[in-house]
């Protein structure tokens, strides 16, 4: 890149910034593009050495501009005044504007956490869909529904089945990691004994918000058992409040992890005191391994000479008004001792 580009983006720290350096100035755009060539080579060579499920992960170039503006103009079918161009500068803030659109969203499609699906409507008014009619049978057409979302059983302990809620209208109230940690699960009521610092094992990442999530088993594990939490690590479907093993398998009830936690729940003091295995420090409030504050730190400094435990903060969420979690108040202990 020639020092005069590199000048035009130096202090930007985001793609946007540098999208609206170069809409002023038009050499920049095939200057940077060209420049980052070789870290996108990098980047896409290092996840293509990745496999999810044995499945090796595949990775794609870019889009065109003009492979987008194709899809975009499909666009203008549900509203003609929307131009492929417009559509690509699209803030969710305009979207919201276009009434046509909205209400095209509204009647086909169902958009969750988890999935955004479309289905076709088959009512002789829709001018989007006459375009393109169903071309099932109506009497199969009519039996397709949107995926459910998952649902709890009266118990409140175990999800519903596919089958038992498919077609069935569904909410997201009962999503995992917005499960309420309200009164203290009955499950890890059960496993009182088991939820304890000596008898963590390992730790396993939520797939939402990437805390890592304790593993709880009586004994050491087997290399059997090892196995099978390695796997369930990599295969990333765990979330907190869910369990890690499946209903009905061998380890459900022998390696678990703590039901009762939200993603809006902390790290567990748990990982912080485990015995048996050492953790690095995470931030008590994100789980983030990085920027967390240094012991150096005037604040954390400050707390230590008033308390025995602060449990480790990252910057971001201090800089954001968190506070670092602490126990046993010197202090305290100190009258203790006087008495
Ligand atoms: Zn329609
Ligand atoms: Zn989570
Ligand atoms: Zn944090």
């Amino acid at each position: 890149m020639s020092g005069e580009l590199e000048k035009l983006i130096s202090g930007k720290s985001d793609l946007s910034s540098v999208r609206q350096s170069a809409k002023r100035h038009p050499d920049l755009k095939e200057g940077f593009k060209a420049a980052m060539q070789p870290v996108v080579r990098l980047v896409s060579e290092g996840f293509r050495k990745m496999r999810l499920k044995k499945e090796k992960v595949r990775t794609f170039p870019a889009a065109l501009d003009e492979e987008i503006e194709d899809i975009m103009s499909i666009l203008s079918l549900i509203d003609e005044e929307i131009t492929p161009s417009d559509a690509i500068t699209m803030t969710s803030k305009d979207f919201a504007r276009r009434q046509r659109l909205t209400s095209f969203l509204e009647k086909h499609s169902k958009q969750t956490h988890y999935t955004f699906q479309l289905k076709k409507c088959t009512s002789a008014n829709c001018n989007v869909c006459v375009l393109s009619p169903t071309r099932l049978p109506p009497e199969v057409f009519d039996t397709l529904s949107f995926l459910p979302d998952p649902m709890l059983d009266p118990s409140g302990e175990h999800y519903l089945s596919f089958a038992e809620l498919y077609g069935k209208p569904t909410t997201e109230a009962d999503r995992p990691s917005l499960k309420q940690p309200t009164q203290k699960s009955e499950t890890d009521k059960k496993r009182k004994q088991l939820l304890v610092a000596a008898k963590v094992r390992d730790v396993i990442s939520c797939g939402e918000c990437r805390k890592p999530r304790c593993i709880y088993a009586a004994s050491k594990l087997l290399a059997e058992e090892g196995g099978a939490v390695t796997r369930a690590q990599q295969d990333g479907t765990y979330v907190c409040g869910g369990h890690i093993f499946a209903e009905g398998g061998r380890y459900h009830d022998k390696i678990v992890t703590k039901v009762d936690l939200t993603c809006a729940s902390p790290v567990e003091t748990q990982y912080y005191g485990s015995v048996t295995v050492a953790f690095p420090d995470c931030c008590f409030h994100c789980g983030t391994l990085s920027n967390l504050l240094e012991q150096t730190d005037p604040y954390i400094l400050e707390l230590r000479q008033s308390y025995h435990t602060v449990r480790p903060i990252c910057s971001p969420c201090h800089a954001g008004g968190k506070q670092a979690s602490t126990r046993g108040p010197t202090n305290a202990r100190k009258k203790i001792r006087k008495i």
